[in-house]
């Protein structure tokens, strides 16, 4: 909020107020003008007052603030300067809200001088150490009906009324250690510009944000608890898990081998069916060779039967041939040869004997007859 200092322009030229020292204020008074003006200007209205209270013998305009229509604020006198306004005077300061604020006029209060009210008693009571008790209207200080019945009311609204301004005062004094404890000094935050209450909000703010972050290590503990817990089981059945895979792993290796051992059966079976079909048909060869040599042998056999009888017969011929030799009758031997080449032909169609066997039995016994025959003939 902007004052604008008008200290002393409207003074009496040669006139002064009293002097005193500012400690001595106790009391902050509200007033209306009550002249009957509408003026937009400022100056113009603090002219009249001027002029007014200067009829009355003063030595100027007595109010030690002037709030405009507008809101403006102007300073008139200083603090120090005992001006004449209600009847106490020494005690107290003066700030004029212009207007007729009662009747028969009932000028009404704007929001800007309302606004302007509030600021410059929130500025007042720090800079003069006052409390909300301390501000007053002309008519609680004596018989009057200043500042109106329409704008009286605004103080008890004031004192009732949070301040708007980031400059506050305060009930009571925070004590020097709060401060110091605090460092409200260095952020601005001390006696002349804060409120206890204020204060108090700042403090519940700053303990609820404690609250808050409290909770949040409480719910931060319980989550990195419950982390934890979660990290030690997963670690467990991680365990479990790398035990179960290396044995899976093991199984797998011991079902490589196997595998590998089956190939190589594999490839055995498959070289000994191979064996084995050659040796099938090598069999099937031999069987063929088996029964042709079976077939020799009993060939054989039977030509070894003929030549038994053969011989059984060439031995037969033999001592027959041994018996003509010493016998006298070589026709009879004749004979006999004869019938006995008929029972080797019968023989031979009975035994169906070698046709080379007994073609050589039949070569011996035409051999023997040509024999017989030369010895006939002898
Ligand atoms: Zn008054």
């Amino acid at each position: 909020m902007e004052i604008i200092n008008n200290i002393g322009k409207y003074l009496q030229p040669n006139r002064a107020w009293f002097n005193r020292d500012e400690s001595t204020i106790k009391k902050i008074t509200v007033h209306h003008d009550a002249i009957p003006h509408n003026s937009n200007s400022a100056d113009a209205n603090m002219r009249i007052i001027m002029n007014t209270h200067a009829g009355n013998g003063w030595p100027g305009a007595a109010y030690h603030y002037y709030i405009h229509r507008d809101g403006k604020v102007y300073q008139l006198n200083r603090h120090s300067w005992v001006t004449w306004h209600d009847g106490h005077n020494y005690d107290s300061i003066a700030i004029l809200v212009t207007g007729y604020f009662h009747t028969p006029h009932n000028n009404r209060v704007t929001a800007q001088q309302k606004e302007s009210l509030f600021k410059l008693l929130d500025k007042l009571k720090v800079d003069l150490k006052l409390k909300n008790s301390d501000i007053v209207g002309h008519r609680d200080r004596m018989a009057s009906a200043c500042p109106g019945d329409l704008a009286y009311p605004l103080i008890a609204e004031y004192k009732t009324t949070p301040p708007i301004n980031p400059c506050y005062t305060l009930d009571t004094d925070i004590p020097t250690e709060v401060e110091d404890a605090r460092n409200l000094k260095s952020v601005g935050r001390y006696n002349r510009h804060w409120t206890f209450n204020q204060l108090m909000d700042d403090w519940v703010v700053v303990v609820n944000e404690l609250n808050k972050k409290i909770n949040e290590v409480v719910e931060l503990r319980s989550d990195k608890t419950k982390l934890e817990t979660k990290i030690t089981q997963l670690e467990n059945s991680s365990k479990i898990q790398d035990q179960n895979l290396e044995k899976k792993i093991n199984e797998i290796t011991k079902l490589e081998t196997q595998i590998s051992q089956l190939k190589g059966y594999k490839s055995q079976n498959e070289l000994l069916q191979a064996n084995l079909e050659k040796m099938a048909s090598e069999n099937a060869s031999l069987k063929g060779d088996l029964e042709e040599v079976n077939n020799k042998l009993d060939s054989m056999e039977k030509t070894q039967q003929g030549l038994a009888q053969s011989l059984e017969l060439l031995s037969t011929a033999l001592s027959g041939v041994k018996r003509v030799l010493n016998t006298d009758k070589p026709e009879e031997f004749e004979e006999k040869i004869q019938n006995l080449l008929i029972k080797i032909e019968t023989l031979e169609e009975k035994e169906k004997l070698n046709l080379d066997e007994f073609t050589i039995t039949q070569k011996l016994l035409s051999i023997l007859l040509d024999i017989l025959s030369k010895l006939n003939i002898k």
